[in-house]
């Protein structure tokens, strides 16, 4: 295997569109896909961290028509995205194919950038409804709106009386075009909580008395609870990146998306008894061979001590020893032949032989920090761009295209 030159980070966009597929077929019936809407996507921070250029770039060209961020910001970033690369008839194209909203809302201050970017707020309270309301009135035409209504998760979204009261007179949507109402659940991936069948109870209510817009509640582990909780339109974020929407359930049906390779820069045995890192918080135990690693705090992997981590080196799991520096780890390779650890050999810290939700318990965390924390210093080598541009699959040339 030729050497590894410097840590690279494979996202593999065949693998989020296999991923995204397979979300859209659990959502058909026997009789075929029925009245769903194909899933919208949340690329909020920037797709999970993967890059949400080539990701929201690739996810539309797969027929996902409806993206989420969680900041106005993002919201521009995601548009500028579409319209990278493109000539401007097939950037309006990508624009007119993908709505995307804003899950903030509409904040004091940003109407009229929400209004001529064309983004979509998601209204959380009565005070965003009354002001988006007003920017339609001032500019003369019907807006698009989404209106989120909190059924127990008292994070964001219209309070119960709130919404009731919205129900009850909906003259406050005049001037508003209400393509989805929504909720979110706070419980979908905690194994036998009865908060999300009461959430479903209390929207159902609540939507049917709005009686307007797409029905939409299940995040990732949501539509896994059934498809009861599909309604019209689903809002996967992390099992499309390849995490496990139900930690408890076993083998991910999820395909993997991201894998972090990073090369040894040295190699040294160690007699027993020899400490190592910072803090000196690791004794040997026995001659050992150590491998240093490029990878370190500064990239995501967490520093807090306490439990075992592993990475994989030419397939064979390794633990890491001592403290996590912001650069380095130190790898006990004594498993290893000496001549399979050299300066270059990849030390795999994500991907198919440390799979997410595994390096997410090691490290005493989900996997959507696991990912988002993941950092800008590797090289990204993205895999089955839409353009058609296929990169090395292994991501060990040389010079891997970045995007
Ligand atoms: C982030 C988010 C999601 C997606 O959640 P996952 O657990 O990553 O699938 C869905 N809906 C809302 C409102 C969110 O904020």
């Amino acid at each position: 295997m030729p050497a590894l030159t410097r840590p690279i980070a494979t996202i593999d966009l065949d693998a989020l569109a296999s991923n995204y597929r397979s979300l859209r077929r659990r959502l058909e019936g026997p009789g075929g896909p029925g009245h769903h809407a194909a899933p919208a996507a949340m690329v909020k921070a920037d797709a999970y961290g993967l890059g949400v250029g080539p990701v929201a770039r690739r996810l539309v060209a797969e027929g996902c028509t409806r993206l989420f961020v969680a900041r106005l910001d993002e919201g521009l970033a995601v548009q500028a995205a579409l319209a990278q690369g493109v000539g401007p008839g097939r950037a309006r194209a990508l624009e007119a194919a993908a709505q995307i909203y804003v899950l903030d809302g509409v904040l004091p201050g940003t109407e009229d950038e929400m209004v001529s970017a064309g983004l979509i707020p998601v209204l959380n309270d009565q005070g965003q409804v009354e002001r988006w309301g007003g920017v339609a009135a001032a500019n003369e035409r019907e807006l698009a709106a989404v209106l989120h209504v909190d059924t127990g998760m008292t994070r964001l979204g219209m309070p119960p009386d709130e919404a009731d009261r919205l129900a009850d007179d909906q003259t406050l949507l005049d001037g508003l075009s209400v393509e989805i109402v929504m909720s979110h659940l706070a419980s979908a991936d905690v194994t036998g909580s009865d908060q999300p069948a009461r959430q479903l109870e209390r929207f159902r209510a609540i939507r049917r008395r709005l009686g307007r817009g797409l029905a939409s509640l299940a995040n990732s582990a949501g539509i896994f609870l059934g498809p009861e909780y599909h309604l019209d339109l689903v809002r996967p974020g992390i099992a499309l990146y390849g995490g496990a929407p139900l930690p408890e359930a076993g083998i991910s049906p999820m395909e993997t998306v991201v894998t972090i390779e990073t090369p040894v820069v040295q190699v040294q045995e160690v007699p027993s008894g020899t400490v190592v890192g910072y803090g000196a918080t690791h004794r040997t135990e026995g001659p050992t061979r150590l491998a240093t690693a490029a990878v370190g705090y500064a990239d995501g992997i967490g520093r807090a001590a306490g439990r075992t981590r592993t990475v994989s080196v030419g397939g064979q799991r390794c633990p890491v020893v001592g403290r996590v520096s912001m650069d380095l780890i130190s790898v006990d390779v004594s498993a290893l032949e000496p001549d399979a650890v050299v300066p270059g050999t990849a030390v795999q810290v994500l991907g198919p032989d440390r799979l997410l939700e595994d390096v997410a318990a090691e490290a005493g965390t989900i996997a959507n920090e696991i990912l988002t924390q993941l950092g800008h210093r590797y090289r990204r080598c993205y895999l089955g761009d839409p353009r058609g541009q296929a990169g090395d699959p292994l991501g060990h040339s040389p010079q891997p295209h970045s995007h």
